[in-house]
């Protein structure tokens, strides 16, 4: 008997609106459902193990996958110092083939380019900050970008906010725990019909 096809939930929105946060709380409600490991330049961090959170590859590495053909989107992500990420064919196709729901964490583009390649197996979400002005907040309580960075990252908020009307679902991060619900019942609805 053929399985149930799985769903690809695509996850994305601007750096600091908080979708891992959000991501994690909902991942524990349904342990049935699974990241999606992409492959990555940049370099593992302590806690990360290969395989788990990305397959770690050199970029040489990198550019023969992508003229292999060998996956559905990739980007260069420039607040990474430029490394390039990219979806695994592979992975994708052999969860969906064993009815296999993978939870997918990437940028916006490419969440974009992930929902164009499986239409059919695709729920797109897109998270959002409640205003610029509470970006601004986090991104200077996060501690992880000077103010340089903090300062690109703004400006590109409009833009990212428009590519975000192509996802199938917004979710405004004000208050985590409503979040959290929003995004569960996408998944029952969506993803197990109930
Ligand atoms: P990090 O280096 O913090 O794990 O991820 C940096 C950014 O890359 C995040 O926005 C993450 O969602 C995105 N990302 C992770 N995997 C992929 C992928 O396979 N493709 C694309 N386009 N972006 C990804």
């Amino acid at each position: 008997m053929t399985p149930n096809p799985g769903k690809l939930i695509i996850v994305a929105g601007p750096s600091g609106a908080g979708k891992g946060t959000v991501e994690n709380a909902v991942m524990e409600r349904f342990p049935d459902i699974e990241f999606s490991v992409s492959v990555t330049t940049r370099p593992r961090r302590d806690y990360e193990i290969e395989g788990t959170h990305y397959f770690f590859i050199s970029k040489p590495e990198f550019l023969q996958r992508i003229e292999n053909d060998e996956l559905v989107e990739w980007q260069e992500v420039y607040s990474k110092n430029g490394h390039l990420y990219g979806t695994l064919r592979s992975y994708i196709d052999s969860a969906l083939e064993k009815g296999q729901h993978l939870l997918i964490d990437i940028d916006i583009k490419g969440g974009i380019n992930v929902k164009k390649a499986y239409p059919e197996n695709s729920v797109s979400i897109f998270i959002e900050p409640p205003s610029l002005e509470d970006l601004e907040k986090r991104l200077i309580h996060r501690g992880t970008d000077n103010e340089e960075q903090i300062k690109i990252r703004l400006e590109r908020m409009p833009e990212e906010m428009n590519l975000g009307q192509q996802f199938d679902y917004k979710i405004v991060n004000s208050d985590l725990d409503d979040a959290v619900d929003a995004f569960t019942e996408i998944i029952k609805r969506d993803v197990y019909h109930q």
